[in-house]
């Protein structure tokens, strides 16, 4: 009697695939040496919901100018978060804070290596906590990112819908997990998600995993993940003031602690709301008599879960400074980027500089 075809991916091959076309990064260690815990904690943070293309800089710089967890620890939170301005998700930086802080109280200085331990630090969920304990100290785990989960959709022909389809996938993956080099697998997989099995146009032809993979043998692997239609995302608006002194520096408002960019700098607004603001609002929230110039252009910006679009009032300080709720500061242009701003601001700020210059007081 004939033996019965196994359907499930083998994946064998993977390690010796990644032995040959690992990527480098600088967090990662060299092949057959430990990691570095600390690099990929701060790593780990980093990426999440961001590329490693735009991670890459801003490591560096991080460790080059906080070394170990004891030294960011020991640094003011103003400071990381002027560090990590530009990066997005700025809660973040707070978190990646915290969680040195209590790495020094409740662990002595040395990161926890069991994923349980890891979850109970701030910021850390059970993703991070995977990908730390398999990466940084080589212990079964089962990570599961955007890139492993368009791996197991493919490989096993998942037919449930993203996002119902994740609890599906990460059962997937856990029944592939090998019996050794733990954290190489995990980086393994990633990698050909990230190279090979990309959302579009996959390399099925240069896999490790063509053989056994169902999406590829039914000749559609772009079919997989299936997805749910996403629904729109609500516009926002809002009236953005940058007020400029007669020595040249721009008015700044601390956001409140808790929320969206807590604890950043930005420049004043009427609140982010889905309709456009009132003469009244842009009254109540100007920080100065208004009569201000405003450019015709918008500052557009999307957000995971909306877009905004705001209208820009430029104006020269004649007197007073109103300050609505909240904390306010002056700062020189050339200071902005040293600052705790989201890139938003930025936008706002590379927009509002030229032609407040431009026009006369
Ligand atoms: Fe992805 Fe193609 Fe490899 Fe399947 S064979 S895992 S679809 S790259």
């Amino acid at each position: 009697m004939a033996k019965k075809k196994s359907t499930k991916p083998n994946t064998d091959t993977l390690l010796t695939w990644w032995d040959k076309n690992r990527r480098a990064m600088p967090w990662r260690a060299e092949a057959g040496k430990p990691a570095n815990p600390y690099h990929v904690l701060v790593s780990e943070f980093m990426l999440q919901q961001t590329t490693v293309a735009a991670v890459i800089p801003y490591f560096l710089k991080f460790i080059k100018k906080w070394p170990s967890v004891q030294a960011l620890a020991k640094a003011s939170l103003e400071d990381v978060r002027a560090a990590w301005a530009g990066l997005g998700y700025y809660r973040r930086a707070k978190f990646l804070h915290d969680c040195a802080r209590m790495v020094m109280e409740k662990h002595k200085g040395r990161i926890p290596d069991t994923e349980e331990e890891l979850r109970a630090l701030p910021g850390i969920g059970a993703y991070t906590a995977a990908a730390l304990a398999a990466i940084a100290f080589d212990h079964k785990a089962n990570v599961v990112d955007g890139n492993v989960e368009r791996v197991m959709a493919r490989l096993f022909a998942c037919a449930e819908k993203m996002p119902a389809a994740k609890a599906v996938l990460r059962k997937h993956a856990e029944t592939l997990l090998p019996k050794k080099r733990f954290g190489d697998y995990a980086q393994a997989l990633m990698d050909l998600g990230a190279t090979v099995c990309t959302p579009r146009n996959p390399q099925c032809g240069d896999c490790p995993l063509q053989t056994t993979c169902l999406a590829r043998g039914a000749g559609q692997p772009e079919a997989y993940p299936r997805k749910t239609v996403k629904k729109k995302v609500p516009k926002k608006k809002a009236v953005v003031f940058v007020v400029q002194d007669k020595k040249g520096r721009v008015l700044l408002r601390r956001r409140p602690e808790g929320g969206l960019y807590a604890g950043m700098w930005e420049f004043p607004s009427t609140p982010w709301a889905l309709k456009e603001a009132s003469l009244k609002v842009v009254n109540n929230h100007a920080p100065a008599p208004l009569g201000w110039h405003t450019p015709k252009e918008r500052i557009r910006h999307v957000f995971s879960h909306f877009e905004l679009e705001m209208t820009l009032r430029l104006g020269h300080s004649k007197g007073t400074i109103v300050q609505h709720n909240g904390e306010y500061r002056w700062s020189a242009w050339r200071d902005l980027p040293h600052i705790a701003m989201p890139s938003l601001m930025h936008k706002v700020a590379a927009r509002a500089e030229p032609a407040l210059k431009k026009k006369k007081r």
